[in-house]
């Protein structure tokens, strides 16, 4: 019965194909349930832990299988690191059809770091993670022009050679604020 609910991850909705959350074509899911509750924030009704639908792992790979241009998944909220057990099964069976796994969160690297020496699912997330853009949304730091963030508070960490390859598929605009960029180091 646990296994089963490891194996379910409760969506607010489900992007097929998308270009707009991260580079290349990305199948997106948008998990149910936030506590971060940023001022102007977009996706509202993703607040809620309840609601939503519950979909199995199965079920993701299966539809993520019929699109076969995606470069990879995007977890996009709501807070995926609240689902976060659920979600490193779905990050690591994307991994093993040979796509790449961005991640975005209210929560900073750091904190998640510290929350995930105490939760198993966490550190799991973070380790099928490719690329994570972190930090809440700050109405403040609102741009329009920086690509895949919504805030200039926000940063692109790459956590794997794959997050590397990503964080250079992101265009640099000659202007516009910068996003902060931090690139894993291969040791
Ligand atoms: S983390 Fe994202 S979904 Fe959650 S409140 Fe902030 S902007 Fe909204």
């Amino acid at each position: 019965m646990d296994d089963d609910k490891e194996n379910l991850i409760r969506l607010a909705s489900l992007v097929e194909e998308s270009i707009v959350d991260g580079p290349g074509l990305r199948f997106v899911l948008f998990t149910q349930g936030c506590p971060h509750r940023c001022l102007g924030c977009h996706n509202p009704e993703t607040h809620l832990p309840i609601g939503g639908t519950l979909v199995s792992l199965g079920q993701i790979v299966a539809l993520y299988q019929e699109h076969i241009d995606c470069r990879g998944v995007t977890f996009s909220g709501g807070e995926p690191f609240s689902q976060a057990s659920s979600l490193a099964r779905v990050a690591q069976a994307i991994h093993k059809l040979g796509g790449d796994v961005i991640t975005y969160t209210g929560y900073y690297f750091e904190r998640l770091q510290n929350l995930g020496s105490e939760d198993s699912g966490i550190s799991d997330l973070l380790k099928e993670t490719d690329l994570l853009i972190d930090g809440p949304f700050v109405l403040e730091k609102r741009s329009l022009e920086s690509p895949f963030v919504g805030s200039t508070n926000q940063r692109l960490v790459a956590l794997s050679p794959a997050g590397n390859r990503l964080l250079e598929d992101v265009p640099i605009l000659p202007e516009g604020p910068m996003t902060l960029r931090i690139q894993y180091k291969v040791s």
